[in-house]
């Protein structure tokens, strides 16, 4: 890692505000990492309760792999920190994002008996990484949400495990994750998966 935990949290706070601006982000929902260093590992995590379109760099905290604060100004980091390291260790990550918008929240619910969306035929697909045409079929799963996050981080490192090139997952009736070996590519992730799931949702609508 060659970027400082300063540069890394104006980059979170800069794609916070973008998100934010959106509508994906709103009532201080959704989270924001990116790794600092690996070994041992130390993530740039956002802070709980924290308006996104109003986060500060400085506001950014440095956790350890047991989400325990190493570095920041204070504040209490993410309720879904270990969510995030979790994801960062399964795949090998350099940023993970989360939002709450309106159509993956809808989409979350409506699939979840399937247990996840197929979403296939799409040309924004080949925006996700290692996608080279739209006949791919990426399948999206689907957790059921819980308030315990260390046995949701369970669940999670079991359902990364299974579906080995997602690129990223619904929590049911509460948000997107996806991620990126960087923060500009786990940025893209977002934007190509919100994408598809409103253009899915806006076709069944009408
Ligand atoms: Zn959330």
């Amino acid at each position: 890692m060659s970027d400082s935990f300063e540069e890394i949290a104006t980059g979170l706070a800069a794609v916070a505000k973008g998100l934010h601006a959106r509508g994906w982000l709103l009532g201080t929902s959704g989270n924001l990492s990116a790794v600092v260093q690996r070994e041992p590992l130390q993530i740039a995590m956002s802070p709980s309760g924290v308006d996104k379109g109003e986060l500060r760099p400085e506001q950014l905290l440095s956790i350890d792999e047991h989400a325990r604060i190493v570095g920041g100004q204070g504040g209490k980091p993410s309720d879904e920190s270990l969510l995030h390291l979790r994801i960062v260790k399964e795949r090998g990550a350099g940023a993970v994002l989360h939002t709450h918008s309106i159509w993956n929240t809808i989409l979350s619910d409506l699939y979840a008996a399937d247990g996840g969306i197929k979403i296939e035929g799409y040309e924004m697909l080949k925006g996700l990484q290692g996608v080279r045409t739209h006949q791919h079929a990426e399948w999206l799963p689907i957790v059921e949400n819980s308030q315990d996050m260390p046995a949701l981080a369970e669940t999670i490192g079991a359902m990364l495990n299974e579906h080995k090139v997602a690129h990223g997952f619904l929590l049911r009736r509460h948000g997107l994750y996806s991620w990126g070996e960087n923060l500009a590519q786990a940025k893209r992730h977002i934007e190509i998966i919100e994408f598809l799931l409103e253009a899915i949702g806006r076709t069944r609508n009408i």
